[in-house]
């Protein structure tokens, strides 16, 4: 088998021309998921006997949608190439994948796989010498074995301290189902991707983080101006989320982009940038609430839309407070400094922000009501300790000036439903497989889960409920990960380190050796997506992916489901109960349950036709049914796309039907009308226990424990502290999230360096290239800087995701680990700060770094 990788690495694209075309699109426009230059239809005509593409995952998640073949020949990965099934246009775009997803094959075959089960050496049952684990070799076990072993411990901690003090993690959860059925396992609950916009805000009446928050992408060029806030969809998502931008950029619009850089989104469409300190966008987005009032004249300069206020919203000001409101306060009157006689100012502001006066001015007098604008934002603003309530004052802005219900004229959040908001026009059907419920309660906040372990105490808040907080003792024993990678990718790491190293056993799920596999006792060796039967994907809504088994299973790999049924069989745990039914009629069920809007956009009929031979050639069970596409057809093209025009019936205005006529077309609040005060809100969040703060009904700014003004020691007077910079940690184009960090061409393309500002590099002497080291309270890492002006003054900018080097003598992380430097705190909601955690940074002068291309790929070694 190891040839077979060989053999398959010969014959791919070469190293040269990967890093050739991954330069070219970089450098023509930043988004290696767009440019035209890389479209080919009609490459299949070139194909020798016996090669054939095949429709293959890229499943990480980055929050995009991307077709992906793969060209196998004789059982094996040869080249890969993207969406080519149809011209692309902006109606009917493709679904051009980014470098990441291109470079898939190097991840499927990489060096790094988890070829058989694997014992650490020094593990015993009970756990060994549990101090070597994330440094221990490794012993080459049977599965029999590795299975025994996993539910003999699973037997013990259960039996001695109660199923709770099994911790799993998992997303999709085949052996958490199993877990679930033998008698349940302590969860966590996390605001990760979504940040402060977790909270049910729906109950206020705003959209949450679902597809309904903006307007459909058609409408982008009737916008004037568009507002990004945060994010970098060039790196994160890149493909048609940023495309959609370019289009209405060519249709004429501005574009202005607010956060702490000059991103590769915000050069692509050359915006104008405000600057705004990681953390302080409430701050930022109140003194642009009292521009708003303290310039607004109806008549002679109108601002804001009091229309809209008026009719829609409550608590605005004095006139129009909810009933029973118990706080005899309101926004306008807040923001304008009568409850604690602080004005929040364009210049209150900028001390906090970092911000000109004049950019805020700018922001605020260009949002006027009678301009169309389109105010978007990104996640990363609400993954700040500080960031409670920047859903609440985002929103609130958005009625102030109108921006809502109208065509050009939006505001919400957009990395879910990739600024293509409304009713999915096609859906996938579900896998079949039965819902198991977890009868642990115990569930614990993701900031302070390792601390938590480590404390044998937490705070219970509920599951995502932010229910009236109560103490628990908590004793874990083991921690199960199935298809998650909790240490790299949770903050804290340093005390994640030390519960790893603490209870009495770790096993871990996972194709190749990361950082979750490496700090383990167990690894059981699982299938990638690209050797499974298949599965259907959706997002975009105008489209769903299905993607098909492209190569046999390498090694001994397993898939979770397989792994799952044996741990049940061991457990005595009826499997039946789990899975009645086998992952290819998941897939199957999936495909046979896809429906699709009709063209009056009025309802949803069929989408695949399905044979009588179809079912019995799959060996499924089904019944025959017409479709728009065969399943053979869908399964060669790998997407179903509905083709979009000017004038269709898919447009979406979010807000529309309420915006017009408010009372009969009430939003999800108790009042029916978007809550500027919400009594519930304040309750609900100061009831948890979370906070060391108290929280107002309405939208208000407070110093959170880690940000910008925690790096001042005298915020007064303005002398720094002892971590004098804040740390943030944008998502980056070489990985997904925590995955692909060994992938030997996007290491090579993407440096993954520690950005800092010039000016604050220079005051240190450092300069692009230098070693550095990176400090705070929780933890150091090491990085070679970039130094330039697209980083504000006082960030410093670590990308995320690098899997961890700790080198055990000096405690420094010789890889640029983020979340090492990621604390145990919550924000005042439970949400993870990873955007901003105090810092410092200096040269430095110890053994040299090497380039992360020139280290060999993270391997277990094995005995
Ligand atoms: S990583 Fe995201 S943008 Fe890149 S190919 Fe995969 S799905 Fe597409």
């Amino acid at each position: 088998m190891a040839d077979f990788v060989g053999k398959a690495a010969g014959l791919s694209i070469s190293r040269r021309n990967f890093i050739k075309a991954s330069a070219a699109a970089a450098a023509s426009l930043s988004l290696a998921g767009c440019s035209n230059s890389l479209s080919t239809v009609g490459v299949d005509a070139a194909l020798d006997n016996g090669e054939k593409w095949v429709s293959s995952a890229c499943w990480h998640n980055c929050g995009g949608r991307c077709v992906n073949k793969a060209l196998v020949k004789d059982g094996m990965v040869i080249r890969q190439k993207t969406d080519d099934t149809h011209p692309d246009s902006p109606e009917y775009p493709q679904h051009r994948a980014c470098l990441r997803g291109r470079s898939q094959q190097q991840d499927v075959l990489g060096v790094d796989r988890i070829k058989y089960p694997l014992k650490r050496k020094n593990w015993q049952p009970g756990g060994g010498d549990k101090s070597l684990r994330g440094r221990d070799e490794w012993e080459r076990i049977s599965w029999d074995e590795a299975l025994d072993y996993v539910a003999a411990e699973i037997k013990k901690a259960k039996e001695n301290y109660g199923p709770q003090s099994i911790m799993s993690f998992a997303r999709t959860g085949w052996t958490r189902n199993v877990l679930y059925a033998y008698g349940g396992t302590t969860t966590h609950w996390d605001t990760t991707s979504y940040g402060s916009y977790r909270f049910p805000w729906e109950k206020i009446g705003m959209g949450q983080y679902d597809n309904y928050s903006v307007n459909d992408r058609f409408d982008l060029k009737n916008s004037d101006t568009v507002i990004l806030v945060g994010g970098n969809s060039a790196w994160s998502a890149p493909g048609l989320y940023s495309y959609f931008f370019l289009q209405a950029k060519k249709a004429g619009a501005e574009f202005i982009s607010v956060g702490p850089n000059y991103n590769a989104i915000a050069a692509t469409l050359d915006a104008r940038w405000i600057p705004v300190h990681a953390g302080t966008d409430t701050a930022f987005l109140l003194a642009v609430a009292h521009t708003l009032i303290a310039e607004d004249d109806p008549v002679s300069n109108p601002l804001i839309d009091w229309d809209c206020l008026n009719r829609c919203t409550l608590g605005f000001d004095a006139e129009h407070m909810p009933e029973g409101a118990k706080l005899k306060e309101n926004f306008k009157d807040y923001v304008l400094g009568e409850y604690d006689g602080v004005p929040k100012t364009a210049a209150w502001a900028s001390k906090i922000c970092g911000t000109p006066v004049e950019d805020i001015l700018f922001y605020a007098r260009k949002i006027r009501k009678d301009n169309k604008v389109a105010m978007y934002h990104d996640y990363a603003p609400a993954r700040c300790i500080g960031a409670e309530d920047f859903p609440h004052i985002f929103a609130t802005i958005g009625f102030m000036t109108g921006h809502m219900g109208k065509p050009g004229h939006a505001c919400g959040n957009i990395h879910k439903e990739q600024v293509n908001a409304g009713p999915a026009l096609v859906k996938a059907g579900g896998s079949g497989l039965p819902k198991i419920s977890n009868p642990v309660k115990d569930c614990i906040n993701s900031p302070g889960l390792w601390k938590s372990i480590l404390d044998g105490k937490y705070l219970y808040t509920g599951s995502f409920q932010w229910l009236p907080g109560e103490w628990k003792d908590i004793d874990i024993r083991v921690l199960y990960t199935e298809d998650k990678a909790v240490l790299q990718g949770l903050p804290a790491m340093t005390h994640g380190i030390e519960v790893h190293r603490k209870v009495d056993f770790v096993v871990t799920q996972a194709f190749n050796y990361n950082t979750q596999a490496k700090y383990s006792d167990i690894i059981l060796p699982v299938t990638t997506q690209w050797e499974r039967p298949g599965m259907v994907m959706t997002r975009d809504k105008e489209a769903v992916l299905v993607y098909s088994q492209v190569i046999e299973p390498l090694y001994e790999a397993k898939s979770d489901q397989w792994i799952a049924v044996e741990l049940a069989k061991r457990l005595g745990i009826d499997v039946e109960q789990v899975f009645p039914i086998d992952e290819k009629q998941q897939f199957f069920n999936q495909i046979a349950g896809c429906t699709v809007i009709s063209e009056d956009g009025k309802s949803y009929s069929p989408l695949v036709t399905i044979t009588a031979d179809d079912i019995a050639k799959w060996e499924v069970k089904g019944e025959p049914q017409s479709g728009k596409i065969g399943l053979q057809e869908l399964i060669d093209r790998g997407v179903y796309q509905v083709e979009r025009h000017e004038g269709d019936n898919y447009g979406y205005y979010a807000y529309e039907d309420f915006i017009k006529d408010p009372e009969n077309h009430p939003l999800t609040s108790p009042s029916g009308k978007f809550e500027i005060y919400s009594d519930w809100k304040a309750d609900t969040l100061n009831n948890t226990g979370i906070a060391n703060m108290t929280f107002k009904p309405y939208p208000s700014y407070t110093v959170a424990p880690e940000c910008y003004e925690a790096t001042f020691s005298d915020w007064e007077n303005q002398v720094k502290g002892e971590y004098p910079y804040v740390v943030t940690n944008p998502h980056y184009l070489r990985r997904t999230h925590c995955n692909q960090d060994n992938v030997p061409w996007l290491r090579e393309a993407c440096h993954n360096p520690v950005f800092l500002n010039r000016q604050d590099a220079e005051k240190k002497g450092i300069k692009t290239g230098d070693a550095v080291l990176i400090w705070n309270a929780h933890g150091k890492t090491l990085r070679q800087a970039s130094v330039s002006d697209t980083t504000m003054p006082g960030i410093v900018e670590l990308p995320h995701g690098r899997w961890i080097d700790m080198d055990e003598k000096t405690g420094i992380d010789r890889a640029g680990t983020d979340n090492i430097l990621c604390g145990p705190v919550a924000s005042n909601m439970g949400v993870s700060g990873y955007n901003n955690y105090t810092c410092d940074f200096k040269k430095y002068d110890g053994e040299p770094l090497i380039p992360d291309h020139l280290i060999p790929a993270q391997t277990a070694k094995v005995l």
